[in-house]
């Protein structure tokens, strides 16, 4: 497995493979002024293969795909099936706002898709039109619904908490992961990339504690649950008269970078060596001057070797060139 200089054993890769989403969150694309990467400037579903193959080979095991929104990739089953054919993947899962899932949920499981996280920020139908601005709670149901019925399971809920918008209806949330219908996570904002979004993100930011404390208000007390691996960037709790699981992702409060063991690929093939940081490594052009696996594999190793760790977010300092539909979150 590759070790990092800090030591972290590096073996999750999160590919994004198409920066375009059906949904414009408040705290993630503006309305105006977004401009995406050409059709041709993507990675092909070829070109993904030759990277998760040359990952495999230094010793990655656990892939996930994401976006912007994985789902509008026209050959999303295609790269699917090519990933979840390479031997050596361990773990494929994917990222989704779920609202392509109805027609999609049963082909990516057969193509070899194990598992599912689904977005959705609250179950409140006019704060949903708010906040994910294009989205409709009957059509993120219907998409959960396809999941669990293909058999995409565990599917765990990311919710974004942002003030003023979802605030106050995280309780709902957490009711659903209470009843053991859902496993609910809910995510700090974190000012990526500059502009409007990132402003966004500093100005609704929500910390993680205040987020529990309302949760544990009304539903009674959160009793840690113990990490299942040291990777994992959610602290999980469960209700103590429940089984059901909520988790925290708190990047800004409560920085998880000394358990960081992921690798992230841009839509258009750069290796981005942390979610918080501009730091990237170009592997398109390896890929379209006729190198394989072995060359892939050599920068895959050096972006490695030069992840950085370590954030200034509680100074409110992200990145600045990419925000997260760009990286894939
Ligand atoms: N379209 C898919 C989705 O909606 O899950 C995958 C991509 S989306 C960028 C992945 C996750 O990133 C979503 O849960 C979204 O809420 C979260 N996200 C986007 N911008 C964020 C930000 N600035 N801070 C924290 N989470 C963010």
């Amino acid at each position: 497995m590759p070790r990092d200089r800090f030591g972290r054993e590096i073996d999750y890769l999160r590919l994004s493979v198409i920066d375009h989403c059906n949904l414009r969150c408040v705290y993630c694309m503006p309305l105006r002024g977004l401009s995406f990467v050409p059709a041709p400037e993507l990675l092909t579903a070829a070109e993904i293969e030759t990277v998760a193959r040359a990952a495999v080979s230094v010793g990655f095991r656990k892939f996930r795909l994401t976006g912007g929104e994985p789902t509008l990739r026209p050959d999303i089953v295609e790269v699917t099936r090519r990933i979840g054919s390479v031997p050596g993947v361990e773990d494929l899962a994917m990222t989704t706002n779920g609202i392509l899932l109805p027609r999609l949920a049963r082909p990516l499981r057969e193509a070899g898709l194990r598992r599912l996280n689904i977005h959705v920020d609250t179950l409140h139908p006019e704060r949903l039109k708010m906040l994910m601005r294009f989205a409709s709670l009957e059509e993120m149901e219907a998409g959960i619904a396809a999941a669990e019925e293909a058999g995409l399971l565990p599917i765990k809920i990311n919710c974004t908490v942002t003030r003023d918008f979802n605030d106050g209806d995280v309780v709902d949330l957490a009711r659903r992961a209470l009843d053991g219908d859902w496993h609910v996570r809910f995510i700090e904002l974190m000012p990526l990339g500059g502009g409007e979004t990132a402003h966004v993100a500093l100005s609704q930011f929500v910390p993680s504690a205040e987020t529990r404390r309302r949760i544990e208000a009304e539903l009674g007390p959160l009793e840690p649950v113990p990490s299942q691996s040291p990777s994992d960037e959610a602290r999980n709790f469960r209700f103590s008269h429940g089984d059901g699981v909520v988790g925290f992702i708190s990047p800004v409060s409560e920085p998880y970078c000394g358990a960081c063991n992921r690798m992230r690929l841009t839509a258009d093939g750069k290796f981005h060596l942390c979610l918080l940081n501009d730091d990237e490594l170009d592997v398109k052009q390896a890929l379209r001057s006729g190198g394989g696996t072995a060359e892939v594999a050599a920068i895959l190793l050096k972006a490695v070797t030069l992840k950085p760790t370590g954030h200034r977010l509680d100074e409110g300092l992200s990145t600045r060139v990419r925000s997260m539909f760009q990286i894939g979150g």
